[in-house]
């Protein structure tokens, strides 16, 4: 009993060991560089609203939270490109999400 419990221990941790050694795919939420991308583009057109990195990710948080994660094995290296392949009603959602909350941001700052 004893034996096997150890093994498992030992088993898991060289696992561990293997992943960091091979950092040749990653598993990502695309939607995570689309919202970031998106969010840079839309938001120069707003004067009003504050580009500092805080908003920024306050802003992509909202979003991320109110759209479907889209996971993916992607290779390593190659993250934009695959971000870049999604279509286009879904990039129009994901601006009109975007928009919204900038204006969230905008009325209740948090930084
Ligand atoms: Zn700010």
């Amino acid at each position: 009993m004893n034996n096997e419990v150890k093994e498992n221990v030992n088993n898991s941790s060289l696992d561990d060991a293997d992943i960091e050694n091979k950092p040749k795919f990653l598993l990502m939420n695309i939607m995570e560089e689309i919202v970031f991308l998106k969010t840079k583009e839309i938001i120069r057109f707003d004067k009003d609203a504050c580009k500092c990195e805080k908003c920024l990710n306050d802003i992509c948080a909202i979003v991320l939270n109110s759209v479907k994660p889209k996971y993916a094995t992607t290779e390593v290296g190659s993250l934009y490109a695959r971000a870049l392949n999604v279509d286009t009603t879904e990039v129009i959602s994901i601006s009109v999400e975007i928009a919204k909350a900038i204006e969230l941001v905008k009325q209740r700052p948090i930084h």
